[in-house]
């Protein structure tokens, strides 16, 4: 069986990534955390296990910021652009905005975590509900 390829990386280019599928759980969060991490009002989310992805850019791995007792903001160092999750446990969880082709299907959002943290004038499809 063909594995699936999931390639992305930062704005500039320095940071990049290479994860094999399956994809886990894709969501879009809209908890305050998100929200700052990125000046994005929701983030789309795709999980791996640490060991199915590599960071293959000029810059190797990542930034991060502790921003949990349990997980780890991961950012390019040169141009600021957010990239992910890195937690303790064995999950890598990469934003979808910065995969070279989020348009594939197996990375739709199944699931909207902190719905109500959103602006009532912001629509995400999943998960939402009118007046919400
Ligand atoms: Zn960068
Ligand atoms: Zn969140």
């Amino acid at each position: 069986m063909a594995v699936t390829v999931y390639e992305g990386g930062c704005l500039c280019g320095q940071i990049r990534f290479r994860a094999t599928g399956p994809v886990g759980w894709p969501h879009t969060c809209s908890c305050r955390m998100c929200q700052r991490h990125s000046g994005a009002l929701t983030l789309a989310w795709a999980e791996f296990p640490r060991d199915r992805v590599q960071w293959t850019g000029p810059g190797g791995a990542p930034a991060t910021w502790r921003s949990s007792d349990k997980s780890s903001r991961a950012f390019c160092p040169t141009c600021g652009s957010t990239l992910g999750a890195i937690d303790d446990g064995p999950v890598v969880a990469l934003v979808i905005g910065s995969f070279d082709a989020p348009n594939r299907k197996a990375l739709a959002p199944v699931g909207h975590s902190y719905v109500s943290r959103r602006p009532r004038w912001w629509h995400v499809a999943i998960g939402d509900t009118p007046g919400a």
